[in-house]
């Protein structure tokens, strides 16, 4: 069986972070591990409070998995803060798992901050560089690369960017601009567009997390990564068609539909 590790934060409401990515990978058959960075409290309405673990409990997680266990893919999520990525940057380059997809975790849809803003250089520096692909919002992009990105031409450019910072391949969602949302992938060489149509609904928490999750799973599974991000759009976009109506503010995605 074909596994995957995620090492991000937990959401006790079960739509986002850790509890979405296990059961992205559990719904696409590969056995999921997860390192838990911190805890938020947290529900379809709001972030109420996070707590970031102790770095030598995440450390010591990390530790025992690749001790003992195969891992085909990894995916980080929330880190939290500058002192957790650097951490699991040096951990990461301990064990040299092959594929690392970076979601780039920095604010909560209701606006609650899962990245401090300083550790926002150590991503740069200590985790772009040895990532496979990351999967920027149009924000997080933004962030990253100092630039604003109104439209097409600055998503192209954007990607360029975020290569020249050290990102191997880049996903660069665009469901924040207007319109529908058209992500753009670059492989370093070439783009391709991946179309979608604009679902209407406010059941979309977790969007992020689950898209990126699932694209671990399929590389997991051996997928080509412009073929693992193809399958992994058609999967978030069939979540968020069947997202779950539960919670008086944004439902989660659907995993098993
Ligand atoms: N909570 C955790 C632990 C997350 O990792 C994320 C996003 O990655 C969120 C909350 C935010 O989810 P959303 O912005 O989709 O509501």
């Amino acid at each position: 069986m074909k596994t995957a590790l995620t090492i991000a934060g937990s959401d006790s409401g079960g739509g986002a972070g850790v509890q979405a990515d296990l059961k992205a990978f559990s719904a696409l058959g590969v056995y999921g591990m997860s390192v838990i960075t911190a805890v938020t409290a947290q529900n379809t309405v709001e972030v109420r409070s996070v707590q970031m673990l102790d770095i030598s409990i995440i450390r010591d997680q990390i530790a025992a998995i690749f001790e003992d266990l195969p891992v085909d893919a990894v995916k980080i999520g929330m880190l939290g803060s500058a002192e957790i990525v650097k951490n699991v940057a040096e951990e990461l380059n301990k064990y040299k798992p092959k594929q690392i997809i970076l979601d780039p975790v920095m604010v909560s849809k209701g606006g609650h901050h899962l990245l401090l803003t300083d550790a926002i250089q150590s991503l740069k520096e200590k985790l772009l560089p040895v990532v496979t692909l990351v999967t920027p919002n149009i924000p997080e992009a933004e962030c990253l690369t100092n630039t604003k990105i109104e439209n097409i031409e600055d998503m192209y450019q954007a990607c360029r960017n975020l290569k020249e910072l050290g990102a191997k391949s880049v996903l660069l969602k665009g469901g924040h601009l207007e319109g529908d949302p058209n992500d753009l992938f670059f492989d370093g060489m070439q783009f391709t567009w991946l179309k979608g149509k604009r679902i209407h609904t406010k059941n979309v928490h977790g969007t992020g997390c689950t898209l990126s999750s699932a694209i671990t799973a399929y590389i997991a599974k051996g997928y080509s990564l412009q073929e693992a991000v193809k399958a992994g759009k058609s999967y978030i976009t069939k979540a968020i068609q069947y997202s779950i109506n539960i919670g008086s503010g944004h439902g989660p995605t659907h995993h098993f539909f």
